[in-house]
């Protein structure tokens, strides 16, 4: 493709901070590694809630619709603003029904020079959550629970089934070409639950039609034990949506912070990016927001529009922006979230000066 529409939501707090610094970092790639990525940027805040009553235009809304090629989205939520339930306002339940999302990709690895909780430094996982359907559907039924009795129901349904493993599997696949094993593996509860059953069964077909990536499962119990005891045993790790969310956590605890994890939000067709991080009120506006999640997650866009488009020059971008990131955080500067005392622009120009020494990586 000549060139790649990108919407882009910088939302509230830090989140234009953020923002600010993947789209430097991105536009230094696009010259580096020849790709041509358009932006346009779209209000969807609760800032824009305060003023107008609104998250989002209804014109902005149509203007992404089929025509961007991928979502950079920074942070949207402010405590002290609330939708008529009272409630925090946020962006990805819309996000997901808009884009038709239904998985949600947090990637961790245990870079040089970043503390984590683990002795084991041999972590590099993608943690993949269903979102569209599992346990969370079940807040969608009529059924209003008494004072007695309150049930949740598990609905599992093959054709998510089939489509989420091939989000796995093909995610496998993209990560193996920078030297991952090529590895998926379904932690589910098929011992105890009939939907997981279902689940199992339908990974287990799915896995045989991608022989080329091996393929193992483990109940979910032991499996998060082993996220902790024995990372290695992973790559790709997929699971149904209340599993997931609780192990995406797990993932965020062992990576070592929330200002250098990125994550997103995909369908077979359209992914949306952001840092996993919220939009951080207490420190926005001073210029101290670590942008590394943010800057993965663009480097995360870059790799899944080259995997969609059979573009090997975004993928070498993402990947060098990757290793820019890798060689920063191994030796600054250092943003204050990981105890050095750098601000973001000290570590964006870092990311950036990196960039031009890593050179194109190659598969
Ligand atoms: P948060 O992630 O915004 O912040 C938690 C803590 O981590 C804060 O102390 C913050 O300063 C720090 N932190 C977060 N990102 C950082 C970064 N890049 N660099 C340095 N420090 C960072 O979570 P919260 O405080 O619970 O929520 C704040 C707001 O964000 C709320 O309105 C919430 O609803 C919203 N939120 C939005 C998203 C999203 O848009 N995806 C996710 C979570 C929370």
């Amino acid at each position: 493709k000549p060139a790649y529409e990108i919407a882009v939501f910088p939302g509230d707090g830090i989140g234009p901070e953020v923002i600010d610094s993947a789209l430097a970092v991105l536009n230094d790639a696009q010259s580096r590694y020849g790709v041509t990525l358009n932006y346009t940027t779209h209000d969807f805040s609760a800032d824009l809630y305060r003023r107008t009553g609104k998250k989002i235009t209804e014109a902005d809304m149509d203007a992404i619709d089929d025509k961007s090629d991928a979502v950079l989205f920074g942070a949207m939520g402010l405590p002290d603003v609330r939708g008529p339930e009272g409630l925090e306002l946020g962006a990805q339940v819309e996000m997901r029904a808009h884009y038709g999302l239904f998985a949600s990709l947090r990637p961790v690895r245990l870079f040089d020079g970043v503390e984590g909780p683990l002795k084991d430094r041999n972590v590099d996982m993608l943690v993949i959550r269903e979102t569209s359907e599992g346990m969370f559907a079940g807040l969608h039924d009529k059924h209003e629970p008494s004072d007695e009795t309150a049930s949740d129901r598990m609905t599992i349904t093959r054709a998510n089934c089939e489509r989420l493993f091939d989000v796995a599997f093909s995610q496998a696949r993209m990560r193996r070409k920078r030297g991952t094993p090529g590895r998926v593996t379904l932690l589910h509860k098929s011992n105890a639950l009939r939907s997981n059953v279902l689940m199992e069964r339908v990974f287990d077909e799915v896995a045989a039609k991608n022989s080329d990536v091996e393929s193992t499962k483990f109940y979910i119990d032991v499996g998060s034990m082993y996220m902790v005891t024995d990372p290695k045993r992973y790559d790709v790790v997929v699971s149904e949506n209340i599993f997931g969310d609780i192990t995406s956590e797990i993932v965020a605890g062992i990576g070592g912070g929330l200002g250098i994890a990125p994550s997103a939000d995909v369908s077979l067709t359209q992914g949306v990016f952001q840092p996993s991080h919220g939009s951080a009120p207490d420190i926005a506006g001073q210029g101290t927001a670590n942008p590394i999640a943010m800057i993965l997650s663009a480097a995360m866009m870059l790799e899944w529009l080259g995997d969609q488009h059979e573009d090997e020059r975004c993928t070498l971008a993402g990947q060098g922006i990757q290793a820019a990131v890798e060689k920063v955080l191994a030796e600054g500067p250092r943003a204050k979230d990981l105890g050095g005392d750098a601000g973001t622009q000290d570590v964006t120009d870092g990311v950036i000066a990196a960039l031009a020494t890593v050179g194109v990586v190659t598969a």
